[in-house]
């Protein structure tokens, strides 16, 4: 049976269950709204513009340009945070000279500008396409403004999400990086794609709305606009045509926990005392404030590689220090972890990452940018002593990308030198096999989820089309995370996690099960992580753990991991 069929209301068996990956808990209960149909390009072929009519045609195609990049200018300034950052590279991109050039050579050859639109940004989503990396996460940016162009141009009207009447629930395919930056959560209550990833765009932005967010989901094709549905996401699930009485029910226990977490002030402890740090990751000083606000209880990383992208030229050493500084500063006399550049793969730094490599995602990023220039890591570590003597502050300097005991060893010892604590992430399958050894050198571990579950499975962290291959709950990771935290508790040094699998309440109760000490995630997200560990045991998290463990597929560990933790509530 399709589920097409099941979304009739005629159909007997009970309401269908679509299942994807949660990424932002909450339970959202409304009609099915819909993007608008995409936009008509127009043909490839097009009658050639007399000369006389080639000006006229340019100025009717900067008009629609700049409307474009003013109406999502005006919606960013409405915005704040990543949705605000969206919206505002976006309406760049709608002013870019270099696309508005490449449209205007073309009309100017007598294409109309509708076409000459598609054909200019064809040429930028090659360029960016063959970059790869960060630069090809912009091609999606770079159709929707074609699309909103060509609309403007073609009278189609404005591309993307409408504003239901009452508050709904949006399905879709994916969203572009606008639409879901420009979403009110006062009429979408609840989102839900086809593709994505945790770490896709959508995500991040519903993660800062607040919004429930189910990603990844099969199925969701077949849903009818219009039809009610219940979209849980805690349990990554969309429930077809629910129950009405049971569905009111499940939204106002999610309303009851909302509290609870409005609550949370923190120190994080399980229901019986056993103390966890619920951490932040943040990339600069206001980040930093704004985890202080969140009653994250220290930062357990700090992506210092994010202050410096796009920069051409390496920052100073007393640049650096002054930007550390206030981060040390903002949650002074606790515990601040800071990791040095990782630059490369998908977030190349001019100033540090080879061009033009094959393959950046295994090539030289992370602690191997010190391979090629090794003054970088000096600099930088020279300027992290400096911040910490000028805030009396010693913090926790970890590498990224670790994969050998040398490197760990040589990096230890350079940290060392400078009055700091060092440690190095877990990133990489070599270095959570020999985590033990690892810990001869450093003084603890934190395991970078995202990309251990990228070179675990063999998947890029970044394809839509891999998502359920890097889902933190993949029962390989999970092994290689339990064998970590098993070589800190021999070693009796700290292990913690600072992925996205941190931010995840229900994934938490499993790390600390499986021995992790502390978390880092998101600052939005700490409340949510602190308060649902104060309502398990210790021994509920270890047993959840050997349930994770056992299955084969991460749905299953979900399903596994609930059933434990209900049974003791
Ligand atoms: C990780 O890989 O899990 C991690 C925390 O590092 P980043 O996401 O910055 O690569
Ligand atoms: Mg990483």
């Amino acid at each position: 049976m399709s589920a097409s069929d099941l979304v009739s209301p005629a159909v007997p068996s009970g309401p269908l269950v679509l299942v994807g990956t949660p990424v932002v808990p909450g339970v959202a209960l409304g009609p099915v709204v819909r993007p608008s149909a995409g936009v008509r390009l127009p043909e490839a072929e097009q009658p050639e513009l007399p000369e006389e009519a080639r000006a006229a045609e340019k100025v009717l195609f900067r008009a629609a340009a700049e409307l474009v990049a003013a109406r999502l200018a005006a919606r960013a300034s409405a915005a704040t945070g990543v949705s605000a950052e969206v919206l505002s590279t976006t309406a760049g991109m709608a002013r870019d000279r270099a696309l508005w050039g490449a449209a205007e050579q073309r009309i100017d050859l007598g294409v109309p500008a509708a076409s000459a639109t598609v054909q200019a940004a064809q040429q930028f989503v090659d360029m960016f396409t063959t970059l790869g990396g960060l630069m090809a996460e912009r091609v999606p940016d770079v159709r929707d403004v074609r699309d909103r162009i060509v609309a403007e141009l073609t009278g189609q009207g404005e591309p993307g999400i409408p504003s239901p009447e009452v508050p709904s629930v949006l399905l879709a395919d994916d969203l572009a990086p606008a639409d879901t930056a420009g979403l009110d959560p006062a009429r979408v209550i609840g989102l839900a794609t086809r593709l994505g990833g945790t770490t896709s765009h959508t995500a991040i932005i519903a993660r800062q709305l607040g919004l429930p967010c189910v990603v990844a989901m099969e199925g969701l094709e077949d849903v009818r606009a219009g039809v009610p549905v219940l979209l849980d996401g805690d349990a990554g699930t969309l429930t077809v045509t629910p129950d009405p009485a049971e569905a009111r029910l499940r939204v106002e226990a999610a309303r009851v926990a909302a509290e609870v977490l409005a609550g949370y002030s923190g120190p994080a402890r399980t229901r019986d005392g056993h103390a966890v740090p619920v951490l932040a990751n943040v990339q600069d000083g206001p980040g930093a404030l704004a985890a202080v606000a969140a009653h994250a209880e220290g930062v357990g990383l700090l992506r210092t590689e994010l202050a410096f992208l796009g920069r051409a030229q390496e920052p100073t050493v007393e640049e650096q220090a002054a930007g550390y500084a206030e981060v040390f500063e903002a949650f002074a006399g606790r515990k601040v972890v800071l990791r040095t550049l990782d630059a490369g793969s998908d977030k190349p730094l001019a100033f540090a990452t080879p061009p033009d490599e094959a393959n950046p995602a295994l090539g030289v990023r992370g602690l191997r940018i010190a391979r090629r220039d090794p003054g970088l890591l000096e600099r930088q570590l020279d300027a992290v002593a400096e911040a910490a003597r000028r805030s009396s502050e010693t913090p926790w300097v970890m590498a990224p990308m670790v994969a050998t005991v040398p490197e760990a060893a040589a990096f230890a010892a350079a940290v060392r030198a400078r009055g700091l604590v060092p440690g190095v992430m877990v990133e990489v399958p070599s270095a959570a096999l020999h985590a033990e050894r690892l810990l001869e050198h450093v003084d603890f571990l934190s395991i970078g989820t995202n990309d251990l579950s990228q070179y675990t499975l063999a998947a890029d962290r970044l394809s839509a089309d891999l998502a359920d291959l890097t889902d933190p709950w993949q029962p390989a990771l999970l092994t290689l995370v339990a064998m970590t935290a098993e070589a800190g508790r021999r070693t009796g040094k700290p292990v913690g996690v600072c992925g996205e699998a941190a931010a995840d309440p229900l994934l938490a109760c499993v790390l600390v099960g499986l021995g992790i000490t502390s978390l880092s995630c998101a600052a939005s997200a700490v409340a949510g992580v602190g308060a649902r560990l104060a309502t398990v045991d210790l021994d509920t998290c270890r047993r959840a753990a050997e349930a994770a463990l056992a299955q084969d597929d991460p749905a299953a560990a979900r399903a596994a991991v609930r059933e434990v933790i209900a049974a003791d509530a």
